[in-house]
């Protein structure tokens, strides 16, 4: 099992999205482990977007995710990183496909309503970072046998 972050971003809760973004995961299977709404600060931001430090699309990124709330979710499941990016779609909205977060509800390619972790290595610092003090809440979903095929282990 890997766990992953999700953040709906201000454009999200402002539209009042995060129950439909929400509802895509757990739909999926997928298990919420950690859930929060905050706003984001500058500090936090650096850390979070450090990579992207040196783009030119940088200080609007910043800007535009300490605007207003945001919803921080701490997803699990079998292959949780890859399935959440694959479930968002690609980054600019106008080149989103249907079916996807992005391409069903954004059309802008900076507004693009969700942020996902790309790697586990990067789910685990941004988990940390989220999360870090109260950490995530570890509980067994009720329905793992039928998400899941548990005859060997959960496949
Ligand atoms: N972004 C932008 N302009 C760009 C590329 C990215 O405004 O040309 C914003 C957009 O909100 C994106 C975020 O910066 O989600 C982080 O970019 P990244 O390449 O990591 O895309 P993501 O992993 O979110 O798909
Ligand atoms: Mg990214």
């Amino acid at each position: 099992m890997e766990t992953t972050l999700v953040l709906v971003k201000p454009d999200g809760v402002q539209r009042r999205l995060v129950g439909r973004i929400l509802a895509r995961f757990e739909e999926k299977g997928l298990q919420v482990v950690g859930l929060r709404l905050r706003m984001l600060d500058r500090p936090l931001l650096e850390r979070h977007y450090g990579a992207h430090r040196s783009k030119p699309f940088y200080e609007g990124l910043v800007a535009y995710m300490a605007s207003s709330p945001v919803v921080a979710v701490a997803l699990r499941g079998k292959n949780a990183v890859a399935v959440v990016r694959k479930m968002m779609g690609a980054t600019f909205g106008s080149k989103a496909e249907p079916g996807t977060i992005r391409g069903d509800f954004a059309v802008s390619d900076g507004f693009n309503l969700v942020h996902g972790s790309d790697s586990p290595e990067a789910a685990a610092k941004e988990l940390e970072l989220f999360f870090g003090a109260d950490g995530v809440v570890d509980w067994r979903p009720g329905d793992m046998e039928w998400v899941y095929d548990v005859s060997d282990g959960a496949r």
